[in-house]
């Protein structure tokens, strides 16, 4: 080869090889990257779905109803999460009902799969059962659709070491497939989302209860606002994003921008603390103590950690009250026959089957079975709640911390405010170690 050939062969020749190989790499690269992803769908029997008739996310929970008509031939039905490389299972309840399979991820709406704990990665939810082919045991995969009035749903993790976790919860990504896609990527938290909301009771003209001390008079808006103030201090300090209701002692509306039965959902919070202290009727028993109060159909891990941890930390106890009373410590109040004759009292639309407390009820959409659609605004001057139907809502616990009219618990909360916000920061710690 003369110097001229050699010239022209390296001008063209290793060119050319480059861009080959380079056409080579993207093709290996993409068949890594995205092959492996569509080769698991498509192994996937597209002949029946599951439905999934309802889903909910409350605090830090996703649930999920479905129905299946599992084949004859299959057994060993499950729910995963999958992506042909990773699985996660779902524990299911399931039971049979006109040839179907319905299945619940829990029945309690503070169960079933904790967000908090999905890996970062792309999945989609299935049901896997088991068949037998040619004597051998194979497992099979189906996809799910949307019967459910809601489309996409999206959360954001509770900040962990100044980052958070993003999850969008897609229906129908895959082809012209029904398909339900979760993608979990890491990410800050955008300006507007928050992690805790804490709302301190009453305030402005609306002093709430009234002790006395050593000729000192209390008002309960205050002490609310003073446990309120600490607790945000140290969930700041613990990393947390907190948004409060009010800062200082003013009068705040409950349905309006930024109000007691709306900021949480307005910042996405995973929970919401109304905090409070109470007063007892002079004519009735003389009472003290904590008393926490929570939402119906919840499990009561987290209420138990909010006794325990403020207890510890302030050496107060459990009230004796037995009024809607569900277990010592935790309450539930439901709506009365007489309070459904009074609607100024709370915006209507009522059964005694839901919980009282606006704080509570509407904070949790359709899992706590929100009432207020504003259609009786005329009468007792409240606007719809905007969150009424969400199904993306906050877990609100409303806490009265003691009896301000009681001269021994108002001794043990006056100065104290600080081992409040303490127990309840701990107990919030303790929960997120704690559940799956
Ligand atoms: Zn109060």
């Amino acid at each position: 080869m003369n110097r001229r050939m050699k010239e022209k062969y390296l001008k063209i020749f290793i060119p050319l090889l480059v861009g080959l190989i380079f056409i080579l790499l993207i093709w290996v690269g993409y068949k890594l990257i995205f092959g492996k992803k569509l080769s698991f769908l498509e192994t996937i029997d597209k002949s029946i779905y599951a439905d999934i008739n309802y889903d909910a996310i409350y605090g830090i929970h996703l649930n999920f109803k479905g129905s299946f008509v599992l084949p004859d031939n299959y057994h060993d039905m499950k729910l995963v999460l999958a992506n042909g490389k990773d699985e996660i299972e779902i524990p299911i309840e399931v039971k049979e009902k006109d040839g179907k399979r319905e299945f619940v991820t829990s029945n309690f709406i503070n169960k079933g799969i904790n967000l908090e704990y999905l890996p970062v990665g792309t999945y989609y939810l299935l049901i896997k059962a088991s068949t037998n082919e040619n004597n051998k045991e194979v497992d099979k995969y189906f996809s799910v659709t949307n019967k459910t009035d809601y489309d996409n749903l999206e959360y954001y993790t509770l900040t962990k070491n100044g980052k958070n976790n993003k999850i969008d919860i897609e229906w129908n990504t895959y082809e012209e497939y029904p398909t339900l896609r979760f993608t979990v990527k890491e990410t800050s938290l955008p300006s507007d989302v928050y992690d805790i909301t804490i709302d301190p009771g009453h305030g402005g003209v609306d002093t709430g209860a009234i002790g006395y001390l050593d000729g000192t008079e209390y008002h309960e808006s205050n002490l609310n606002l003073t446990v309120s103030l600490a607790l945000k201090k140290i969930l700041e300090e613990r990393g947390y994003k907190v948004a409060i209701t009010r800062s200082t002692d003013e009068n705040i509306e409950i349905y309006e921008k930024g109000g007691s039965a709306v900021l949480a959902n307005e910042t996405k919070s995973k929970f919401n603390f109304a905090l409070h202290h109470n007063s007892f009727d002079y004519q009735a028993e003389e009472l003290n103590g904590l008393e926490v109060y929570v939402a119906s159909d919840i499990e009561f891990d987290f209420a138990n950690l909010l006794i325990e941890n403020i207890i510890k930390e302030t050496g107060t106890q459990i009230s004796p009250k037995e009024i809607y009373q569900t277990v010592p410590g935790i309450y539930q109040r439901y709506f009365s026959e007489d309070d459904i004759l009074e609607d100024e009292v709370q915006p209507s639309n009522k059964t005694t089957s839901m919980i009282y407390y606006y704080n509570i009820r509407e904070l949790g959409g359709i899992s706590t079975h929100s009432t207020n659609d504003g259609r009786y605004k005329d009468i007792n001057g409240y606007p719809a709640n905007p969150y009424n139907k969400a199904n993306v809502t906050t877990e609100p616990y409303l806490l009265e911390l003691g009896y301000v009219n009681n001269e021994e618990n108002l001794k043990l909360i006056v100065g104290n405010e600080e081992k409040y916000a303490l127990g309840i920061a701990n107990a919030i710690e303790k929960y997120l170690e704690t559940s799956f």
